[in-house]
Protein backbone atom coordinates (compact mmCIF):
# COMPACT_ATOMS: atom_id res chain seq x y z
CA UNK A 1 0.00 0.00 0.00
CA UNK A 2 1.16 3.33 -0.86
CA UNK A 3 0.71 6.33 1.46
CA UNK A 4 0.96 10.18 -0.46
CA UNK A 5 0.57 13.14 1.48
CA UNK A 6 -1.54 15.41 -0.86
CA UNK A 7 -1.63 18.25 2.09
CA UNK A 8 -1.39 18.27 5.46
CA UNK A 9 -1.36 22.34 7.00
CA UNK A 10 -4.22 23.87 9.01
CA UNK A 11 -3.84 26.85 6.49
CA UNK A 12 -2.91 27.85 2.86
CA UNK A 13 -0.44 30.10 0.81
CA UNK A 14 2.90 29.00 -0.70
CA UNK A 15 3.13 25.33 -0.58
CA UNK A 16 1.06 25.01 2.24
CA UNK A 17 -2.07 22.66 1.13
CA UNK A 18 -4.89 21.46 3.30
CA UNK A 19 -5.32 17.71 4.42
CA UNK A 20 -5.66 15.33 1.90
CA UNK A 21 -3.81 11.72 1.68
CA UNK A 22 -3.94 9.56 -1.10
CA UNK A 23 -3.90 5.71 -0.38
CA UNK A 24 -2.80 3.71 -3.72
CA UNK A 25 -4.46 5.87 -6.40
CA UNK A 26 -7.91 5.03 -5.73
CA UNK A 27 -8.62 6.26 -2.42
CA UNK A 28 -8.43 9.69 -0.22
CA UNK A 29 -8.20 10.47 3.08
CA UNK A 30 -10.18 13.79 3.14
CA UNK A 31 -10.30 15.86 0.25
CA UNK A 32 -8.75 19.28 1.57
CA UNK A 33 -6.62 21.65 -1.14
CA UNK A 34 -3.80 19.44 -1.51
CA UNK A 35 -6.56 17.62 -3.66
CA UNK A 36 -5.78 20.23 -6.44
CA UNK A 37 -2.20 19.48 -7.33
CA UNK A 38 -3.15 15.83 -8.74
CA UNK A 39 -3.90 16.20 -12.79
CA UNK A 40 -6.82 14.68 -14.67
CA UNK A 41 -6.09 11.30 -14.86
CA UNK A 42 -4.93 10.58 -11.14
CA UNK A 43 -8.06 12.59 -10.36
CA UNK A 44 -10.19 9.88 -12.61
CA UNK A 45 -8.93 7.46 -10.43
CA UNK A 46 -10.48 8.18 -7.54
CA UNK A 47 -13.15 5.45 -6.29
CA UNK A 48 -13.38 6.62 -2.77
CA UNK A 49 -13.31 9.13 -0.33
CA UNK A 50 -13.47 8.70 3.28
CA UNK A 51 -14.07 12.23 5.31
CA UNK A 52 -12.61 12.43 8.80
CA UNK A 53 -15.54 15.58 9.41
CA UNK A 54 -17.03 17.87 7.39
CA UNK A 55 -14.76 21.17 8.49
CA UNK A 56 -13.59 22.88 5.45
CA UNK A 57 -10.09 22.23 5.27
CA UNK A 58 -10.80 18.71 5.02
CA UNK A 59 -13.51 18.99 2.46
CA UNK A 60 -12.97 22.19 0.16
CA UNK A 61 -12.15 20.50 -2.92
CA UNK A 62 -14.70 17.54 -2.67
CA UNK A 63 -17.41 19.35 -4.66
CA UNK A 64 -14.90 20.96 -7.44
CA UNK A 65 -13.85 17.02 -7.03
CA UNK A 66 -17.23 15.56 -8.46
CA UNK A 67 -18.25 18.87 -10.81
CA UNK A 68 -14.88 18.06 -12.37
CA UNK A 69 -15.22 14.31 -12.88
CA UNK A 70 -18.95 14.54 -13.88
CA UNK A 71 -18.81 12.91 -17.16
CA UNK A 72 -16.19 9.97 -15.81
CA UNK A 73 -18.40 9.06 -12.59
CA UNK A 74 -22.11 8.86 -14.53
CA UNK A 75 -20.50 5.06 -14.89
CA UNK A 76 -19.61 4.49 -11.88
CA UNK A 77 -19.97 7.02 -8.85
CA UNK A 78 -17.60 8.71 -6.41
CA UNK A 79 -18.17 7.31 -2.81
CA UNK A 80 -17.95 9.19 0.16
CA UNK A 81 -17.38 7.35 3.33
CA UNK A 82 -18.49 9.39 6.93
CA UNK A 83 -20.55 9.38 9.83
CA UNK A 84 -23.87 10.25 9.74
CA UNK A 85 -23.72 13.27 11.24
CA UNK A 86 -21.07 14.57 8.66
CA UNK A 87 -23.18 13.42 5.62
CA UNK A 88 -25.97 15.51 6.43
CA UNK A 89 -23.62 18.52 7.32
CA UNK A 90 -22.81 17.67 3.80
CA UNK A 91 -25.73 17.56 2.50
CA UNK A 92 -27.50 20.46 4.44
CA UNK A 93 -24.52 22.99 3.80
CA UNK A 94 -22.46 22.50 0.66
CA UNK A 95 -24.44 20.11 -1.53
CA UNK A 96 -28.05 22.10 -1.31
CA UNK A 97 -28.34 23.85 -4.77
CA UNK A 98 -27.26 27.33 -2.80
CA UNK A 99 -23.18 26.48 -1.93
CA UNK A 100 -23.14 23.87 -4.89
CA UNK A 101 -25.51 21.38 -6.90
CA UNK A 102 -27.13 18.39 -4.92
CA UNK A 103 -24.59 15.53 -6.89
CA UNK A 104 -26.38 13.12 -4.88
CA UNK A 105 -29.16 13.66 -7.10
CA UNK A 106 -27.35 14.43 -10.69
CA UNK A 107 -28.12 13.55 -13.38
CA UNK A 108 -30.96 11.50 -12.06
CA UNK A 109 -31.42 10.46 -8.27
CA UNK A 110 -31.53 6.78 -9.24
CA UNK A 111 -27.78 6.92 -10.93
CA UNK A 112 -26.10 9.57 -9.35
CA UNK A 113 -22.49 10.83 -9.57
CA UNK A 114 -21.69 10.51 -6.26
CA UNK A 115 -23.11 8.40 -2.86
CA UNK A 116 -23.06 8.52 0.64
CA UNK A 117 -22.24 5.49 2.50
CA UNK A 118 -22.89 6.64 6.42
CA UNK A 119 -20.10 4.15 8.95
CA UNK A 120 -20.04 4.21 12.11
CA UNK A 121 -16.74 4.50 14.44
CA UNK A 122 -15.64 -0.04 14.93
CA UNK A 123 -17.17 -0.53 11.32
CA UNK A 124 -14.58 -1.75 8.42
CA UNK A 125 -15.14 -2.15 4.91
CA UNK A 126 -12.72 -3.99 2.39
CA UNK A 127 -11.76 -2.13 -1.19
CA UNK A 128 -9.80 -4.39 -2.89
CA UNK A 129 -7.31 -6.07 -0.55
CA UNK A 130 -7.60 -2.75 2.09
CA UNK A 131 -9.33 -3.10 5.24
CA UNK A 132 -10.47 0.35 6.55
CA UNK A 133 -12.21 1.16 10.02
CA UNK A 134 -13.27 3.79 11.37
CA UNK A 135 -12.11 5.07 14.71
CA UNK A 136 -13.62 6.83 17.10
CA UNK A 137 -12.04 10.41 17.73
CA UNK A 138 -13.27 13.75 19.38
CA UNK A 139 -13.48 16.89 17.96
CA UNK A 140 -16.57 19.69 18.01
CA UNK A 141 -18.26 18.16 15.10
CA UNK A 142 -19.07 14.80 13.74
CA UNK A 143 -15.80 13.08 13.55
CA UNK A 144 -13.60 10.29 12.96
CA UNK A 145 -10.22 8.71 12.05
CA UNK A 146 -9.33 5.88 10.07
CA UNK A 147 -6.80 2.60 10.24
CA UNK A 148 -6.03 1.34 7.34
CA UNK A 149 -4.59 -2.49 7.00
CA UNK A 150 -2.75 -4.33 4.09
CA UNK A 151 -0.94 -7.53 4.06
CA UNK A 152 -0.46 -6.81 7.74
CA UNK A 153 0.85 -3.62 7.56
CA UNK A 154 -0.99 -0.76 9.14
CA UNK A 155 -1.64 2.91 8.92
CA UNK A 156 -3.82 5.03 11.07
CA UNK A 157 -5.27 8.72 10.72
CA UNK A 158 -6.59 10.83 13.56
CA UNK A 159 -8.50 13.77 11.11
CA UNK A 160 -8.60 16.48 13.68
CA UNK A 161 -8.90 15.37 17.42
CA UNK A 162 -8.31 16.35 20.59
CA UNK A 163 -7.62 14.46 23.96
CA UNK A 164 -9.62 11.00 24.05
CA UNK A 165 -9.06 7.15 25.15
CA UNK A 166 -11.41 6.06 22.45
CA UNK A 167 -9.09 6.40 19.74
CA UNK A 168 -6.20 4.91 21.16
CA UNK A 169 -8.16 1.54 22.61
CA UNK A 170 -9.38 1.38 19.04
CA UNK A 171 -5.57 1.02 17.64
CA UNK A 172 -4.71 -0.78 20.87
CA UNK A 173 -7.08 -3.64 19.84
CA UNK A 174 -5.04 -4.11 16.98
CA UNK A 175 -1.26 -5.94 16.90
CA UNK A 176 -0.08 -3.69 15.16
CA UNK A 177 0.81 -0.18 13.91
CA UNK A 178 3.07 0.68 11.65
CA UNK A 179 2.87 4.37 10.73
CA UNK A 180 0.60 7.43 12.79
CA UNK A 181 -0.59 10.30 11.34
CA UNK A 182 -1.75 12.50 13.79
CA UNK A 183 -2.67 16.17 13.97
CA UNK A 184 -1.35 18.89 16.71
CA UNK A 185 -2.42 22.03 15.70
CA UNK A 186 -1.42 24.03 18.94
CA UNK A 187 1.45 24.78 20.24
CA UNK A 188 1.83 24.29 24.50
CA UNK A 189 0.78 28.17 24.62
CA UNK A 190 -2.64 27.65 23.19
CA UNK A 191 -3.99 24.73 25.56
CA UNK A 192 -7.07 26.19 26.88
CA UNK A 193 -7.86 27.14 22.06
CA UNK A 194 -6.80 23.70 21.84
CA UNK A 195 -9.14 22.08 24.34
CA UNK A 196 -11.99 24.56 23.10
CA UNK A 197 -11.90 23.67 19.24
CA UNK A 198 -11.28 20.03 19.99
CA UNK A 199 -7.70 19.78 18.72
CA UNK A 200 -4.41 18.64 19.87
CA UNK A 201 -1.58 20.78 21.29
CA UNK A 202 2.19 19.20 22.87
CA UNK A 203 1.43 18.71 26.23
CA UNK A 204 -2.09 16.76 25.21
CA UNK A 205 -0.74 14.95 22.30
CA UNK A 206 2.26 13.22 24.74
CA UNK A 207 0.17 12.43 27.12
CA UNK A 208 -2.67 10.55 24.76
CA UNK A 209 0.59 9.35 23.39
CA UNK A 210 1.28 7.28 26.50
CA UNK A 211 -2.00 4.81 25.86
CA UNK A 212 -0.79 3.47 23.06
CA UNK A 213 1.03 0.59 23.16
CA UNK A 214 2.53 0.36 19.84
CA UNK A 215 6.01 2.32 18.73
CA UNK A 216 4.81 3.45 15.16
CA UNK A 217 6.54 6.16 13.05
CA UNK A 218 4.82 9.00 14.16
CA UNK A 219 4.18 11.95 11.24
CA UNK A 220 2.21 15.23 12.81
CA UNK A 221 0.41 17.18 10.68
CA UNK A 222 -2.11 20.55 11.03
CA UNK A 223 0.60 23.16 11.93
CA UNK A 224 -0.62 26.48 11.47
CA UNK A 225 1.38 27.86 8.79
CA UNK A 226 4.89 29.44 9.83
CA UNK A 227 4.33 27.45 13.41
CA UNK A 228 5.78 24.27 12.33
CA UNK A 229 9.28 24.54 13.79
CA UNK A 230 8.31 25.53 17.46
CA UNK A 231 5.19 23.10 17.84
CA UNK A 232 6.91 20.29 16.73
CA UNK A 233 10.53 21.36 18.92
CA UNK A 234 7.17 21.19 21.91
CA UNK A 235 6.51 17.76 20.44
CA UNK A 236 10.12 16.60 20.44
CA UNK A 237 10.98 17.83 24.21
CA UNK A 238 7.87 16.14 25.45
CA UNK A 239 8.39 12.72 23.82
CA UNK A 240 12.83 12.47 22.90
CA UNK A 241 12.14 8.71 22.50
CA UNK A 242 9.46 8.63 20.00
CA UNK A 243 9.94 9.07 16.13
CA UNK A 244 7.96 11.91 15.31
CA UNK A 245 7.99 13.71 12.07
CA UNK A 246 6.85 16.70 10.36
CA UNK A 247 4.62 15.51 7.47
CA UNK A 248 4.97 17.88 4.09
CA UNK A 249 2.88 17.35 1.08
CA UNK A 250 4.94 15.07 -1.23
CA UNK A 251 5.99 12.47 1.53
CA UNK A 252 5.16 9.40 0.22
CA UNK A 253 5.29 5.64 2.45
CA UNK A 254 5.45 2.06 1.36
CA UNK A 255 4.16 -0.42 3.97
ZN1 LIG B 1 -11.77 20.29 12.18
ZN1 LIG C 1 -8.72 20.54 10.23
Amino acid sequence: MQIEILGCSGGIGGAHRTTAVRVDDDILLDCGTGVGDLDEAALARIRHVFLSHPHMDHVACLPLLVDTLFNQLQDSPLIVHAVPGCLDILRSDIFNWRIWPDFLTLPDRDRPVMRFEPMEPGMSLEVDGRRIEMLPVRHTVPAAGFRIEQGGAAFAYSGDCTTNDELWAALNAHDRLDLLMVECAFGDDEEALARRSGHYCPGLLAADLEKLVHRPRIGVTHFKPGEESRVLEELMARMPDRELHRLRSGDVFRL
